[in-house]
């Protein structure tokens, strides 16, 4: 292994990590949380006057309720692979990602190359 090319997660590093998920998760579910009561008192004061702005609002209620959701599969995968001990290996190659590619991305799961490799097969930039 080439400790310059390639750098492991600390065990501090690891647990920081986890924690920010964590944090992003409990962020994510207070969220939905205040979005559904706020949903449900405008629903309550609304009438028909209201009818069409609130189609606009469950609109964007689905919209965001997707984006977290998502969200909160990455966190619960990630925290999965934390505690099973497989966070930071390629899902691919079983290679291990580089520490500072998990920092700045930390729900990534492959390494630079499987990532290059399935970007210049789907033709997809994320
Ligand atoms: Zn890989």
């Amino acid at each position: 292994m080439n400790a310059t090319e390639l750098t492991e997660l600390t065990e501090t590093e690891l647990q920081n990590l986890k924690e920010s998920l964590l944090f992003q998760k409990s962020t994510i579910l207070n969220k939905s949380h205040e979005f559904k009561e706020e949903q449900s008192s405008m629903a309550a004061v609304a009438d028909e006057a209201e009818a069409a702005s609130q189609d606009i609002s469950n609109n964007i209620s689905i919209h965001l309720h997707e984006r977290d959701r998502t969200a909160l599969y990455a966190i619960e995968r990630a925290l999965g692979k934390i505690a099973d001990g497989t966070y930071g290996q390629c899902e691919s190659c079983s290679e291990i990602i580089n520490a500072r590619r998990l920092q700045v991305r930390p729900f990534t799961a492959l390494c630079i190359d499987c990532m290059e490799e399935q970007e210049s097969q789907t033709g997809l930039f994320q």
